[in-house]
């Protein structure tokens, strides 16, 4: 494989698809090495195969607003690669979404769910449809009629939904009402559902806190621990929430949280109270994190800027892409933070990875970091087509046990020579033979 021929071959084919671009643009680069010593990868152009989506379906959502108003949004669900097992990733509904952004989320999900250890293939979807301010009747109907058309596209053994940005249990409740009504079944859809229709006990939490068992994985390979730590932590959704409340049940101290209107200091640090009210804040439907610094009277709204200025032992991005660039990462390493923990996917831009590596600061990426959530995802079709369900128990200790296989690849996969824990490249080089060796093993297809 020649990477740069590659790349610039998909720059011409999708010349406007930057974050697509930038995802394939890492996963190739940090492959290539152990790929061409594959010929058999080569023989079988998998680079080129699993580049491509297999096939994206886009549709028109037709809804009717509050005050009677017809509204008309893009749908849209890629179903990237299903060489392991059914394609599996969140729908997203934010007014960024664009063929770009799914199709890096896509191509994201296949290796992050290779990582897993479960049977689970590479989707994404989502709406340019905007929560923000919508009434919950709003987001009813719409996720109706969203489901009026991807109805016919998925299924519990073919392609199987969850939420991301915009997209949490509420949703997940509407869209698989409208499911169950149009295909007549009950069955493992859509994971991210309510405990009172198959749904997973410690799915809500599962990313944030698969995220911290990560990160204590990293930290003891340190020879440290989270007690004590002060944490940075971007976004306040169901991640930054899931985050915020492990990281200070460990003894960490959360001082940080951010919406699109600024970010929130608190040096006191985040206690239970606190991060209940992240739910309430999130509920609200406003996306602003302002009204934290009026009820908690100590902390500060600062607006318009994002969280990575405070000085901190741990940064944890949960928000969304590119949410940290080069510059940020300079002004980490200055400020000498100890671990990145990237939590949002492709959170970090390719000039900040660039940065903590070159200062050796240990840095997992989004697909790694963040793989607790879809792998609960799995751990809730497991009991769906089992028809049982487990213990929150059972489902933390797996949860568990899978974030340290994944932590355990990357360090086989990710050792460089001098010691430097390289996850991104263990990350990407482990999701990455996983698929690319069954794909060979399943013929050209
Ligand atoms: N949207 C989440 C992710 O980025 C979860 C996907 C899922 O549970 O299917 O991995």
């Amino acid at each position: 494989m020649n990477v740069n021929n590659l790349i610039a071959a998909l720059e011409r084919k999708y010349p406007i698809e930057k974050e697509y671009l930038q995802a394939v643009r890492e996963v190739l680069t940090t492959v290539e090495e152990v790929y061409n010593q594959h010929p058999e990868f080569e023989a079988n152009k998998i680079a080129e195969r699993i580049v491509e989506p297999d096939r994206i379906f886009t549709f028109k959502v037709v809804w009717t607003n509050d005050r009677g108003e017809v509204q008309v949004n893009t749908g849209y669900r890629i179903q990237f690669n299903n060489a392991i097992g059914p394609y599996k990733g969140g729908l997203r509904f934010h007014p960024s979404v664009n063929p770009s952004i799914l199709k890096f989320l896509g191509f994201e999900q296949i290796f992050k769910n290779a990582l897993t250890t479960l049977p689970m293939g590479g989707a994404k979807g989502g709406s340019d449809f905007n929560p923000k301010g919508k009434s919950d009747r709003e987001i009813m109907r719409f996720c109706q009629a969203f489901m009026t058309e991807l109805w016919r596209h998925i299924g519990p053994e073919t392609d199987v939904p969850a939420g991301d940005i915009g997209v949490g249990a509420r949703e997940v409740g509407y869209l698989y009402g409208m499911y169950r009504k149009l295909a007549l079944e009950n069955t493992g859809v859509l994971t991210g559902k309510g405990m009172t229709f198959g749904g997973s006990l410690i799915r809500p939490e599962a990313t944030g806190f698969g995220a911290v068992y990560f990160l204590c994985r990293m930290l003891s390979e340190m020879g440290d621990d989270i007690k004590g730590k002060t944490v940075a932590i971007s976004g306040f959704g169901n991640v930054a929430w899931g985050a915020a409340k492990k990281a200070t049940e460990l003894g960490a101290k959360v001082v940080t949280i951010s919406g699109p209107d600024g970010y929130i200091y608190d040096e006191a640090g985040l206690n239970d109270e606190k991060i209940a009210y992240m739910l309430d804040l999130r509920a609200s439907c406003n996306d602003v994190v302002a009204p934290y610094a009026e009820k908690f009277p100590g902390s500060v709204f600062v607006a318009g800027r994002k969280p990575w200025e405070v000085k901190v032992d741990i940064e944890m991005p949960c928000a969304t892409q590119n949410e940290l660039n080069g510059d940020d990462a300079k002004m980490l390493v200055d400020n000498k933070v100890q671990v990145v923990a990237e939590v949002s996917n492709m959170g970090c831009t390719p000039e900040a990875i660039e940065t903590f590596i070159a200062a050796r600061i240990p840095y997992g990426p989004g697909k790694a970091v963040n793989a607790g959530g879809v792998a609960t995802s799995g751990l809730e079709m497991s009991q769906n087509s089992m028809k049982l369900s487990w213990s929150a128990e059972e489902v933390d200790q797996k949860l568990h046990g899978i974030m340290n296989s994944i932590h355990r690849a990357c360090i086989e996969y990710g050792t460089e020579p001098d010691g430097y824990i390289n996850y991104m490249k263990g990350a990407n080089i482990a999701g990455f033979m996983k698929v690319a060796k069954s794909m060979v093993e399943q013929g050209v297809i």
